[in-house]
């Protein structure tokens, strides 16, 4: 028999009811309640069979909470966070984990001192897409990779809550980008030689509504991200290059396919003519010489993300979202920020 788990929830808002809803389908996990400064959220809780704390205090001092989730606005994961890690609670915080690296770090030598676990929610890499993509890439079917995009895009500007605002930790790096950064980071073993960075400013001119940012690794990768969320038309979820082969992921459903040359032999191009000229380098290449392929789809449970969390507290399992990996995705994201204030190329690992 598994043992029994109880979380206690920080921030009821939208993501605070996603985990509330999550582990309501993990057998071992249970909910036993929440805190969150607006009286409508602790109404929220009652109403949803949660018995609401009136302080963060009172959460903190209940001897039944093993677990503490914090999903409040950015800004404040790094003092609630620290304040349950000293009140001997394990800690799962929403991403961003805070805002810089330098916060991180007291974060992590308060989760060292109390030897209590402390792990960020990195859902995103249990995203069927990442983990069919990341599949493509180590199993190398594409033969050399040479490139990778991946791209999250939206049109509906920035979100009108507290994600307008720098000092909330707001923008859409520390929003998305820390889940695609965490991706890249995730699937390419080498260092990230280079950064570059630009920002949009199409909804909001206080933080970045949109990014692209161009990774380059040592091994010879360049890996382009984009968010954008003034985007009518998007562009493909995925979009990764190797030498005798691409693959595509163009949605959320996992729509794509994988291309693979079949004989290089046949190099002949019927050229492709406009009326103002003729093609033959950008004349697409003939059926037979190429094979269309289903996507290896990985299928993943996000319920394991907690599973492990569980299991690394009762000392049988390693924590998968390591706070090492969380650190250098959070300089990542501090050269980024660096890079699009400069317009320059940063040298970074
Ligand atoms: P939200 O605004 O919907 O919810 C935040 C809640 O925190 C609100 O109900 C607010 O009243 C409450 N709150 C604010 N200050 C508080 C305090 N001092 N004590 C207790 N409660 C307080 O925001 P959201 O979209 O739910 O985002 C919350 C966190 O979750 C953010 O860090 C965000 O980045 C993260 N998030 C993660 C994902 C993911 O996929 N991992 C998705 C969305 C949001």
């Amino acid at each position: 028999m598994s043992k029994q788990f109880n979380l206690a929830i920080v921030g009821l808002g939208g993501m605070g009811n996603w985990h509330r809803e999550t582990i309501g389908r993990i057998d071992n996990l249970n909910v036993c309640g929440s805190f969150d400064i607006k009286e409508e959220r602790q109404q929220f809780a009652i109403d949803h069979g949660i018995t609401p704390y009136n302080s963060l205090e009172e959460l903190l001092a209940d001897e039944k909470v093993d677990i503490v989730l914090c999903s409040t606005p950015n800004h404040l994961h790094k003092e609630i966070v620290i304040k349950a890690l000293r009140a001997g609670k394990n800690v799962v915080c929403e991403k961003p984990v805070t805002l810089s690296s330098k916060d991180l770090q007291e974060m992590i030598d308060v989760a060292e001192e109390t030897k209590k676990v402390f792990v960020v929610h990195q859902n995103r890499r249990w995203d069927e897409d990442f983990l069919t993509m990341k599949k493509i890439y180590d199993d190398n079917l594409l033969g050399d990779v040479f490139k990778i995009e991946s791209r999250v895009h939206g049109s509906r500007g920035i979100p009108g809550d507290w994600r307008q605002e720098p000092e909330f930790g707001g923008g859409m790096v520390l929003d998305w980008g820390v889940h695609i950064l965490d991706q890249a980071l995730l699937m390419i073993d080498s260092k990230v030689k280079t950064v570059y960075a630009n920002f949009t400013h199409v909804t909001n001119e206080l933080v970045d509504d949109g990014f692209t940012v161009v990774l380059t690794f040592e091994n010879g990768i360049v890996y382009t991200l984009e968010v954008g969320t003034s985007n009518f038309i998007n562009l493909p979820r995925w979009y990764m290059l190797g030498r005798d082969g691409t693959a595509i992921i163009y949605d959320w459903q996992k729509n794509g396919k994988v291309t693979r040359i079949t004989d290089w032999s046949k190099n002949d191009a019927v050229p492709i003519r406009t009326a103002a000229g003729l093609t033959k380098t950008m004349a697409p290449r003939t059926a037979d010489t190429i094979k269309d392929e289903e996507l290896p789809i990985v299928k993943s449970d996000i319920r394991d993300f907690y599973r492990n969390v569980m299991a690394t507290i009762e000392g049988k399992e390693e924590i998968i979202v390591k706070n090492t990996q969380v650190m250098r995705v959070m300089k990542l994201m501090e050269a980024i920020f660096d890079s699009a204030a400069k317009n320059q190329v940063i040298d970074f690992e």
